[in-house]
């Protein structure tokens, strides 16, 4: 019987047996410096290269398109900064970045950053499901357009977004396509040629890597100026000594996770159509995202007439670890953007869940959050200003 459920295989996972097992002798027994010229860091360096072959492989690219990164922020920064920077070098100073309202915060305070000097940001609405449209990518292209960066999947609500078809629109313009793809890598099928993608992230701590370690995959022969300068590792792109056994353990996870894909796939995603099915049918209950196009893993609603830190905390109590959706979010007072930007009222959008399923959880974890969710729900109803208790329904409901 284990402590908890974890339930929030989105905001990060445990690493694997495998990941562990494969960098545990570079900490100790094989710490060579992989830019030192004695065998013992040479060997380093050919391990290095290998697992940079191996992560490429996952993804349909060449290893020369992946550079090492401390993870997905890094990589969504220098993705956006480095093409800023790249048509700086060719004398645009201005130009005109396409993203969507959806993205991960690493992307979207990077792009308000870029606004703030004097860059143009369209953030693209998203419909009801969460789904940005390609015919709305293409309308909001610009002679000045440098880069159209859109999410392969959803961290809050796992919608999963039309990549290859916006890809081929970004291709069809010659205009530079960035993915942020730290919820797709290792969950869903990857492939940078099928995507048409020039810029992608990845970040190891989400597929059972470890945490601080990431990539981002640049489609030659496009060359971003980097981000971090110094001794000039990763070709003079990325600079600091590598983080060998991170890299190491990234490869092995990400080499698991793939090989699982399809089986893993499928079970998780019977473990979360049974949590939807569920959950959905409490009165005032509804999901949040795309019903079809999912990630496997991911489970996402809001309760009406409920406190989603509320609903954290009660379900923290009886030992399950779960997320109103956004991590970042938590510190603050508003409700998410995501939610706000699927079209939900405020009031609503307060009361979010996000389970988010993976490796360790089984049909007895579903089993308990189809208990206690239910519980924790009436029981915060009941006390709640903004539920009638009498009539069972929330106070703004008017018959
Ligand atoms: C987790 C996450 C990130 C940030 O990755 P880190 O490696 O934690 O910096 C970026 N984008 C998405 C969609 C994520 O889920």
């Amino acid at each position: 019987m284990s402590r908890f459920i974890y339930a929030d295989h989105a905001g990060t996972t445990a690493l694997s047996q495998t990941a562990l097992a494969a960098m545990t002798p570079y900490f100790t027994e094989q710490y060579g410096n992989p830019s030192s010229l004695y065998r013992f860091g040479q060997e380093a360096k050919a391990d290095l290269e290998r697992a940079r072959a191996d992560i490429a492989a996952c993804i349909g690219a060449k290893p020369e398109e992946i550079f090492f990164t401390s993870g997905g922020t890094e990589a969504d920064n220098w993705a956006l900064k480095g093409v800023v920077e790249l048509m700086a070098l060719k004398g645009k100073t201005t130009g005109h970045i396409i993203t969507s309202a959806i993205e991960h915060h690493a992307l979207l305070h990077t792009a308000q950053h870029l606004e703030k000097q004097g860059y143009a940001v369209t953030c693209l609405p998203v419909d009801e499901l969460g789904r940005v449209s390609p015919a709305d990518v293409e309308a909001a292209i610009r002679p000045d357009t440098v880069l159209i960066s859109i999410m392969a999947a959803n961290n809050e609500i796992g919608t999963i977004q039309p990549v290859a078809e916006i890809g081929a629109i970004a291709r069809k313009h010659k205009i530079l396509f960035h993915t942020d793809a730290v919820q797709a890598v290792g969950h869903i099928p990857v492939d940078v040629e099928a995507w048409n993608v020039d810029l992608l992230s990845l970040s190891a701590h989400k597929f059972q890597g470890p945490k601080g370690v990431g990539a981002l995959y640049v489609r030659r022969p496009l060359r971003l100026p980097p981000l971090l300068h110094g001794g000039g590792q990763e070709k003079g792109r990325r600079s600091g000594t590598e983080n060998v056994p991170g890299v190491i353990g990234m490869a092995a996870a990400l080499k698991e996770a793939v090989a699982q894909l399809e089986a893993e796939g499928a079970r998780l995603s019977a473990l979360r159509d049974r949590l939807i099915d569920g959950l959905t049918r409490l009165p005032y209950t509804r999901l949040t995202g795309d019903p079809e196009n999912r990630l496997p893993g991911t489970a996402s609603f809001v309760f009406e007439g409920v406190e989603g830190e509320a609903l954290l905390l009660h379900l923290d109590a009886r030992g399950i670890c779960a997320s109103s959706g956004s991590a970042c979010s938590s510190a603050s007072l508003d409700p998410s953007h995501v939610l706000l930007a699927i079209g939900l009222p405020h009031a609503i959008a307060h009361g979010s869940l996000r389970l988010s399923l993976g490796a360790d959880n089984t049909d007895a974890d579903v089993n308990a959050m189809l208990a206690a969710v239910p519980e924790v729900v009436a029981y915060l109803r009941n006390m709640s200003p903004v539920w009638d208790a009498a009539e069972q329904k929330p106070t703004w409901v008017v018959e």
